[in-house]
């Protein structure tokens, strides 16, 4: 399906604007930019829209490219990931693909970039264009993370099939004002001390509408609008980002009027946290809790995953707490990835110290007698270590 608004201006690569790769360094940026911006200066280029657009694409290139977070965001989700506000206008999603991105190309086409606030209102200035809806909308972490397609109910006011828009009662018809003529407006003559002065006002009689209902609707009770739920389709692609995006649904917004533009759904998504999982990115973090023993002699464990499968992993001899051991291709989906690559799952080690109380005799024995042997030499490196640390503090104190 392809997207319905007006001629879409593909957004170009942050480094093809500025003519460097991907691995460019700050330096490079710097100066690919100075050069760029030079070139396209407005004053270097009056009067040239063309070099005017380019000086906006640079600077815009750059303000993302020079700022390390904003990079980092731009390299792994594009255009969304470093100010997904834009969207809002039509330009911070340019680039995507529609039918690739959420396979339902017309609800979706705004989020790709046809700066269809310009465009649309621009283009047909004589339909008036009814107001927004504002929505949040929560993810579950899994939903994010591998995608989803839900239904979601929307409430926005469209005009009223029963009368048509019109507030009038099926079978009758607004008549034409008659305190305005039909125009809205009347004009009110005074007389002052400079002269006669004319002041245009809006009817009163129509609320300056033109038109007059004898019959009102019962239906809408003479508005012309109703409030109706409307269920709109939404796929989730893998990999979605999971702060401060804000999807624009275009078209299904409001419609006060009919035969009017309807405004946009806004969608602010946030995503729900998992009580074991989080994500940084495309990765996911987990802690993973093993007993001491594990982490002493090394182990070789079944960890769950996110996708509710079980990974082997090898925790190596004498590995410390807080080490973070990687299973590569389990994390998150890359966003819009064509090769279907995943991040990876990090597990952060954390020691489980063995509870005396839980122990029977046997298990207990053992322990002692493990301390007996070894307690002396186990004090000696601990006072070791702290009388080093004792004596360098003193040094210090001098
Ligand atoms: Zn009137
Ligand atoms: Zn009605």
């Amino acid at each position: 399906m392809a997207p319905t608004s007006s001629p879409k201006k593909e957004k170009r690569d942050y480094y093809d604007v500025l003519g460097i790769p991907r691995s460019a360094s700050a330096d490079e940026i710097k100066r690919a930019f100075r050069q760029m911006a030079k070139k396209y200066h407005p004053d270097l280029n009056p009067n040239n829209k063309e070099a005017e657009e380019k000086f906006k694409e640079v600077n815009e290139a750059h303000d993302v490219l020079s700022d390390p977070s904003k990079r980092e965001r731009y390299d792994q989700f594009g255009f969304a990931g470093v100010d997904p506000s834009h969207g809002m206008d039509g330009s911070g999603f340019g680039g995507f693909d529609a039918d690739d991105m959420f396979g339902f190309g017309d609800i979706f086409s705004s989020f790709f970039g046809g700066g269809r606030r310009g465009g649309r209102r621009g283009g047909r200035p004589q339909h008036r264009q009814g107001s927004d809806v504002e929505m949040d909308l929560q993810l579950e972490f899994e939903e994010a993370v591998f995608g989803v397609e839900k239904e979601i109910p929307v409430r926005r006011r469209v005009p009223d099939d029963v009368c048509n828009g019109t507030g009038a009662e099926p079978g009758t018809k607004p008549e034409t004002c008659s305190t305005c003529g039909g125009s809205g407006q009347v004009a009110r003559t005074t007389r002052t001390p400079f002269g006669i002065m004319q002041q245009i006002t809006g009817c009163s009689a129509c609320n300056g509408r033109g038109q007059t209902i004898k019959k009102k609707c019962a239906h809408c009770k003479g508005t012309g609008v109703v409030t109706e739920i409307d269920k709109i389709s939404l796929k989730i692609p893998p990999g979605f980002p999971d702060e401060g995006v804000v999807i624009p649904v275009e078209g299904k917004g409001n419609m006060e009027e009919a035969g009017s533009i309807p405004g946009d759904l806004r969608l602010n998504v946030t995503v729900a946290t998992n009580p074991v999982f989080t994500r940084d990115g495309k990765h996911l973090v987990r802690e993973l809790a093993v007993d001491y023993l594990q982490l002493l002699l090394g182990d070789e464990v079944s960890v769950a995953t996110l996708d509710g499968k079980s990974v082997k992993m090898r925790v190596p001899a004498g590995t410390k707490p807080g080490t973070m051991l990687r299973i590569e291709g389990h994390g998150v989906p890359v966003f819009r990835d064509k090769l279907n690559r995943r991040g990876d799952l990090f597990l952060s080690l954390t020691v489980d110290v063995p509870k005396v109380k839980e122990m029977d005799a046997g298990e207990r024995q053992s322990y002692e007698d493990l301390a007996r042997k070894y307690l002396d030499r186990i004090h000696e490196k601990f006072a070791r270590q702290e009388r080093e640390i004792q004596a360098q503090q003193e040094e210090k104190r001098r």
